[in-house]
């Protein structure tokens, strides 16, 4: 495992991996790693021959400058955490500074319309636009085969899909599925923000999502094409617990990341999704109903 620092650096390393038939993967993170992050990186290993880590904290995707000044780096123990993984240790840690990455203000933006307008693309105005142009660049200097990215950030993973497929970037798009806790709460740098009662409040989001779970399946084995109204009224009762504050929680199209509103077709998959405050952290959390494995993986973790 070698780390880089400069685009010209990572372009040549790549190249010669590539010429010796290797086929790349990629996996771009903002680093200070939990398992989540380690996950994607071991399904690039098995789904590639040598895979690169990015670690570069964008300052384009954040909203607020306080997040950005806030934001966990953590650059050695990353690289101890990657190191960790032995034989599906990554060949390559790009590691740029902002400088390298942004010699100077882009005058071009990647601005996905309509997939950012609800969500958290409504919650933080421009947050999505920063990570589309991250994402173009850093898929343009890397030029993988493919990129991973976790399924817990869903908006963003369709974003980048439909980046990849507008801009006919010669890259495929894999989703790794959200890695929780053993009590069911997803892997978030942010869980370290909270302390032991307010982690346990925190529960109430995969709580929220299996509750849903549950009755769409319910709805569907009686042929019943389950009403969204009753999906985020169940949803958000299993929310409102002392100490979480609810931002969003909606069903939306896996495509279009639109509200479905009405009811869900009695089949297809859906989108719930859901957003909440626990004392000022803010948590995301989603699952795709009709998606048998996502679903069964969100029930076993919240049993
Ligand atoms: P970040 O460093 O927060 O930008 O995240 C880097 C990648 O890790 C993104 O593709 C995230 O979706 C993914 N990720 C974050 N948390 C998890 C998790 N709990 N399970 C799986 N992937 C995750």
């Amino acid at each position: 495992m070698e780390r880089v620092t400069s685009r010209a650096e990572v372009r040549s390393k790549v190249a010669a991996l590539r010429s010796g038939g290797a086929t790349i993967g990629f996996v771009p993170t903002m680093g200070a790693f939990h398992e989540g992050h380690l996950d994607l990186v071991r399904l690039a290993a098995e789904l590639s021959d040598a895979v690169v880590v990015s670690i570069f904290v964008n300052p384009a995707q954040f909203d607020r400058p306080e997040d950005l000044t806030a934001y966990p780096r953590d650059l050695a123990g990353d690289e101890r955490a990657l190191a960790g993984l032995g034989e599906q240790a990554p060949e390559l840690v790009f590691a740029p500074g902002v400088d390298e990455m942004y010699p100077r203000p882009p005058a071009t933006a990647v601005t996905v319309a309509g997939l950012d307008e609800y969500l958290c693309g409504l919650a933080r105005p421009g947050h999505f636009d920063g990570v589309g142009l991250v994402v173009v660049k850093l898929l343009n200097i890397v030029a993988p085969d493919l990129v991973v990215f976790g399924r817990k950030d869903r908006q963003q993973l369709q974003i980048v899909r439909r980046i990849v497929a507008d801009l006919n970037l010669p890259v495929e798009v894999v989703a790794g599925p959200t890695v929780r806790e053993p009590d069911g709460v997803a892997l978030s740098s942010r869980n370290r923000r909270l302390d032991t009662d307010q982690r346990v409040a925190a529960r109430a989001l995969s709580r929220a999502l299996r509750t849903a779970v549950l009755l769409v399946r319910d709805a569907r084995a009686a042929g019943r094409a389950p009403a969204v109204a009753s999906i985020t009224g169940a949803a958000a009762a299993a929310l409102a617990v002392p100490g979480v504050e609810a931002e969003y929680l909606e069903v939306v199209d896996p495509d279009t990341m639109h509200p479905i509103e009405g009811a869900l077709p009695t089949h297809g998959t859906a989108v719930v999704a859901v957003a909440a405050h626990v004392a000022g952290v803010r948590l995301i959390d989603n699952v795709e109903v009709g998606d048998l494995e996502d679903e069964q993986r969100l029930l076993d973790a919240t049993a």
